[in-house]
């Protein structure tokens, strides 16, 4: 019930406060900023991430802004957006979004059209992201967006800041074969982001992506949390049956 989820949440929160107070939890990042500012040892950060692991304690909150965004704010960010947003990321208290693919641009990425042009304080910004992870519910999206049409394509690209509640967007669920719908279409009609949303300078958008991608990379190689579900999978394969038998004895399944 809402009761015990809201106590489950407090307990979460409790937790990670306190494993931050002591260096285990957001060990890059700044104290001004939430962090735990330990000194780099990725040894002893892989060491803690098994553990916490093994013990099925909370750990920071998974998800693309603290795994990317942080990151990618505090090697690029003007200290004001640090500051707004660094905290309450890694509290868990707001969510984001990537706005990088559109329908014309996958792999290559840099021929993105999305635009967005400066009107008095604001920008504007038209067109259409896709298989936008999480857009459903995100409170906001880091986007790459053409904002110098006349510069070469890699040049021509801004990254922007963009509040999911503005008025002008529009997110339209992706149905997938399993019934879920993890990704979006997220079509951008006029919408507003203030000038200063912008993380790097204007054209620099591409060099500010790969500072983003570049974490996202060491994400996936995430082994620690990744070795708790193969376990629960070959836990899971023992204990169903496939005709009578344990589904792990099935060639197919091992
Ligand atoms: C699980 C998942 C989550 C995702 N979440 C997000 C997200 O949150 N935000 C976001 O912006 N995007 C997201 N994406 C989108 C992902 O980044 C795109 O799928 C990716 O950019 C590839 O684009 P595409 O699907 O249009 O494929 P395409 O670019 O159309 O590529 C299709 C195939 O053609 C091949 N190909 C392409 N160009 C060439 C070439 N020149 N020569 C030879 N082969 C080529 C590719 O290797 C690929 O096999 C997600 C994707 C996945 C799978």
């Amino acid at each position: 019930d809402d009761n015990r989820d809201s106590s489950q949440a407090d307990r979460i929160q409790h937790f990670r406060e306190s494993a931050i107070a002591e260096g285990y939890l957001c060990r890059n990042i700044p104290k001004q900023y939430g962090g735990s500012e330990q000194p780099a040892d990725a040894l002893r950060g892989q060491v803690i991430r098994e553990e916490f692991d093994a013990a099925h304690a909370p750990m920071e909150p998974r998800g693309i802004g603290t795994m990317m965004l942080v990151p990618t704010l505090l090697d690029r960010g003007e200290e004001w957006q640090k500051e707004k947003f660094v905290g309450p990321t890694i509290r868990g208290e707001i969510t984001w979004c990537q706005g990088y693919s559109e329908p014309g641009s996958g792999s290559d990425l840099a021929s993105l059209m999305t635009k967005g042009e400066i009107d008095g304080d604001d920008w504007v910004i038209n067109g259409q992201k896709i298989w936008t992870s999480g857009a459903k519910h995100a409170n906001y999206m880091f986007c790459l967006v053409r904002t110098e049409p006349d510069a070469k394509k890699h040049a021509g690209i801004s990254y922007l800041l963009i509040d999911m509640k503005s008025p002008g967007i529009d997110v339209r669920p992706l149905r997938q074969m399993t019934g879920s719908s993890e990704f979006n279409e997220v079509f951008l009609n006029d919408v507003r982001t203030p000038k200063d949303w912008i993380v790097g300078k204007r054209g620099e958008g591409w060099l500010v992506s790969r500072t983003t991608l570049k974490h996202e990379r060491n994400s996936i190689g995430g082994a620690a949390q990744t070795l708790s579900l193969l376990n629960a999978l070959v836990d899971l394969a023992k204990t169903r049956k496939i005709d009578g038998r344990p589904a792990i004895e099935d060639p197919g399944i091992r």
